[in-house]
């Protein structure tokens, strides 16, 4: 199997064939604005999980937001999974938030403490 980086160095040669994203230069196939994007995330991260309870247009009990999680995107969505089952409830990830409906502040703080993270309870 080639190495990331031969994969990488095979893009460039093949740009002439097909389009190429205008941001990342890269062609459309494998553009990697989406890898870049994740990256910047990351690194504006301080490591800390917030965790914070969100009402504010919402009916009923609102969602609970973890913001912070320093996890890419395929690790994201995995630990969303986790965590809608750990709360037996539905939930998605937007853009490196995972938002669980219903208030479970304290056992998602349980679940994410026990996978490692530092967590907080902010605001609401
Ligand atoms: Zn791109």
């Amino acid at each position: 199997m080639a190495s990331m980086k031969d994969q990488l160095r095979g893009l460039v040669y093949s740009t002439e064939h097909g389009r190429t994203c205008p941001q990342c230069e890269q062609p459309e196939d494998s553009c990697i604005c989406d890898q870049l994007q994740d990256q910047a995330r990351l690194e504006t991260l301080d490591g800390i999980v917030r965790i914070r309870r969100e009402t504010s247009g919402r009916k009923g009990k609102g969602v609970t937001t973890l913001s912070g999680i320093p996890l890419s995107e395929p690790e994201l969505k995995a630990l969303a999974k986790k965590l809608k089952k750990v709360c037996g409830t539905g939930g998605a990830l937007k853009e490196g938030v995972i938002e669980i409906q219903g208030d479970h502040r304290d056992k998602l703080k349980l679940a994410l403490e026990k996978e490692g993270f530092k967590v907080k309870l902010a605001g609401g």
